[in-house]
């Protein structure tokens, strides 16, 4: 049971010590207090972990400072809507708002190699008028002997071109927990210019101890990949290790399924997840055309299937997209194929408005004919 209390509730109101002290009494049941930092104003929520079939939420809903006292299922405790329940969707990072009804594009380099890389692909960015961007620093890789990322070595000249460039947010891929301390610690001596948000790839979805150690820091938000090979509701249940831990800033990032028949392109796209996620979760969803298509071909049409599949997220309703670009893939240390080319992100944008424009078209036009039918309230497929 989740029990949400007023907004703005002190941290030492009596209200809250004496609803504490009879919800921690309770016989059975688990109490743990998550604090929702939101644009305007800071949500407390409850929540009552174990045997909580006996309580009942009227009797929960009258003790001081409880707003309301909502049941909710097993899965996704924290994540999870839970029949629709009117709780905050998304956060605000470093001036950057993540939600499920806007759209983000997080452009940038799959792997730094070097400074004059970083700065073209960030003066690419400002010029098209966008403040995030992607500069993998720890790749984990299929081969030992491939390059590994520069790691803690390039965090200096990545953070201080970002200032420099006005870059509000960059997704950084983490491989270990030690890595947290070495961006905390550059970040500072850069005197903080921009924001990072951590990156969990495919390949440690399911690595519990590192989403225990992310989800127990609340500097960073996290971009979190659905694994390769596991079904989409155990990679919910694996974002869910975040929140339990404390930090619910989290975006569900779809980035292909692996199979054979995939070929040729690197991943089968799996962008029809995105409703299925909004619809289970209150996390804002984004998807990675470059590690799903993992090639540059261009169709009949004149259009790439990267962009193709892109498109593909966005018109149904992905709220950030993450694509690999560099100023010569021909050069680049890891996934050179897969990267477009910086003289190619003025029509990857306009693109991506114009199918989002078409997204929010669509909208209106569902709730133009729903509310002429006057449909019942959507339903919720448990998987
Ligand atoms: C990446 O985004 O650089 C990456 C390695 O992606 P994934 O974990 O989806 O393979
Ligand atoms: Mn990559």
């Amino acid at each position: 049971m989740v029990v949400i209390l007023h907004a703005d509730i002190e941290e030492d109101s009596p209200e809250l010590y004496e609803t504490m002290a009879v919800l921690s009494a309770l016989p059975g049941v688990h109490l743990m207090k998550h604090v929702v930092e939101g644009e305007v104003r800071t949500l407390t929520e409850l929540y009552l972990l174990g045997d909580t079939s006996r309580l009942d939420a009227t009797e929960i809903e009258a003790l001081p400072g409880v707003d309301r006292a909502i049941r909710i299922s097993e899965s996704y405790r924290i994540l999870g809507r839970h029949d629709d329940s009117p709780r905050a969707v998304g956060f605000t990072y470093n001036g950057v708002r993540f939600g499920q009804d806007n759209l983000n594009i997080f452009a940038g380099l799959c792997a730094v190699d070097n400074r004059e890389h970083v700065a073209a692909t960030m003066a690419a960015l400002r010029e098209n008028g966008l403040d995030c961007t992607r500069m993998g620093a720890y790749k984990p890789r299929t081969n030992p002997y491939s390059f590994q990322g520069h790691g803690a070595s390039c965090l200096p000249y990545v953070f201080d071109l970002a200032g420099r460039y006005d870059i509000r947010v960059i997704a950084m891929e983490i491989t270990h927990e030690s890595q947290i301390g070495e961006i905390d610690s550059a970040l500072e001596a850069s005197g903080a210019p921009t924001g990072v948000m951590l990156q969990i790839g495919t390949r440690n979805t399911q690595n519990f101890e590192l989403l225990k150690a992310v989800g127990r820091q609340s500097n960073y938000p996290v971009l979190f990949k659905r694994g390769f090979g596991i079904t989409l509701g155990e990679s919910l249940n694996a974002a869910e290790y975040l929140a339990s831990e404390g930090n619910a800033r989290v975006v569900f990032c779809l980035r292909g399924i692996k199979s054979a028949t995939a070929a040729p392109h690197r991943n089968l796209v799996d962008f029809g997840h995105i409703p299925v996620v909004k619809r289970l979760t209150r996390m804002p969803v984004c998807v990675d055309p470059s590690h799903s298509v993992g090639v540059r071909s261009t169709g009949p049409d004149g259009i790439e299937d990267i962009l193709h599949a892109t498109a593909q997220g966005i018109i149904a309703g992905a709220n950030m997209v993450l694509i690999d670009f560099h100023p010569n893939p021909a050069t680049a240390l890891v996934d050179g194929p897969q990267a477009l080319r910086l003289n190619e992100l003025a029509h990857f944008v306009e693109d991506v408005r114009l199918v989002r424009e078409a997204y929010e078209r669509r909208t209106a036009l569902a709730k133009h004919y729903k509310d002429q039918r006057q449909d019942p309230p959507w339903v919720s497929l448990k998987i």
